[in-house]
């Protein structure tokens, strides 16, 4: 069984796989890493373009440890989980500092550094190094919970080891760049997470779910626990060109990340009252009357969170100091700041 999954997969990976990644046959540790880091929890199509503004803007890991951090969120906006590009930022700065610029060359060295898991570790090792280390990604788990037809679920400790443990049996261990990507690209094109290709698929005449028919049901995963709802309500306020934000610090999300004045709730409030909190809360709203407008709710979803917000746009029309650790900054550069997605749709919505 094996040996007729490794022989086929590499046969057709040789003969029909023509899928294209800028990253893909790259060699250079740093590439590849930063190809791993982005593609973590982000699809390909839109982890392309960030790549390659990336690697334009730091062509080398010495390049992006000096880069400004402002300047690195600032490219990675819109990518979400800014958890990686903390990491990213932290990485950089240990190699280039610590190591010489040089990415460790060994499984565990990789695995060593901060963001890099054993995923991320197997593919640097295999694709730079050749280092016969098999990786386990989304693609992997389908493919192989599909043709070794296992229900046991992907997500838990016994899972990801049964899982590994297999992979790393399967591996092609004379050619495990070309194996890794040769599995991950099979997933991706051919045993997709709906509608899997099975006429054209390498492995279809041993393929268990496909003799079951129950490729849709594969690979299981535990249930989900629901996600926590968060209400965030932001005044952005505006006065002769420039509008108040401040930056997030704090273990919370979005850290580093801007935002404007805000009210948090666990559950939605009618405007009136949130109106009176803001005034309350130590945001000087001048005696002057200013203009208003409500726009929203917005809803992000993130892995365990529900956040939902709505903005209040406000023009005033006096002078206002910024409350403790908000600033005044120009409209005109708030492309500039780093925003979560979803305050970047209000932006691009109401201010074009
Ligand atoms: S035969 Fe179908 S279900 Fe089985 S591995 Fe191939 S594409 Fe996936």
């Amino acid at each position: 069984m094996n040996l007729y999954f490794r022989s086929h997969l590499m046969h057709w990976n040789r003969l029909e796989n023509d899928r294209q990644m800028p990253w893909k046959g790259e060699k250079d540790p740093y590439r590849i890493w930063l190809s791993e880091i982005i593609l973590q929890q982000t699809r390909v199509e839109q982890g392309i373009s960030y790549y390659e503004r990336f690697v334009t803007e730091f062509p080398s890991i010495r390049h992006l440890a000096v880069a400004p951090e402002a300047k690195v969120f600032k490219l990675w906006e819109g990518l979400g989980y800014y958890s990686r590009c903390r990491n990213l930022i932290i990485t950089a700065k240990h190699i280039a500092n610590e190591l010489n610029g040089l990415f460790p060359t060994d499984l565990e060295g990789l695995r060593s550094l901060k963001g890099v898991g054993p995923y991320t570790a197997a593919a640097i090792a295999s694709f730079a190094y050749d280092l016969p280390h098999a990786v386990v990604d989304g693609n992997v788990f389908r493919v192989l919970a599909r043709f070794f037809g296992l229900s046991i679920p992907i997500d838990t400790k016994e899972g990801k080891a049964e899982f590994s443990k297999l992979a790393q049996q399967l591996l092609d261990k004379k050619a495990p760049a070309l194996y890794n990507q040769a599995i991950m690209d099979l997933g991706a094109v051919i045993c997709k997470p709906r509608s899997p290709n099975c006429n054209a698929c390498p492995l279809v005449g041993r393929c268990r779910a496909f003799r079951d028919g129950n490729f849709e049901e594969l690979p299981v995963k535990s249930p989900k626990p629901s996600r926590r709802k968060r209400y965030l309500y932001y005044v952005f306020a505006e006065k002769a060109g420039k509008v108040l934000i401040r930056e997030r610090t704090g273990r919370d999300v979005w850290r580093h990340l801007h935002e404007f004045f805000l009210i948090e709730k666990k559950n939605p409030v009618k405007m009136n009252s949130i109106w009176q909190e803001i005034k309350r809360s130590g945001f000087p709203v001048p005696a002057i009357p200013v203009t208003q407008s409500f726009h929203g709710p917005y809803r992000q979803l993130l892995t365990h969170q529900e956040i939902n917000a709505l903005f209040i746009k406000i023009i005033l029309r006096s002078n206002m100091p910024a409350p403790e650790g908000y600033a005044w900054r120009s409209k005109e550069n708030l492309k500039d700041f780093a925003f979560p997605r979803l305050t970047r749709a209000f932006l691009s919505e109401t201010e074009g």
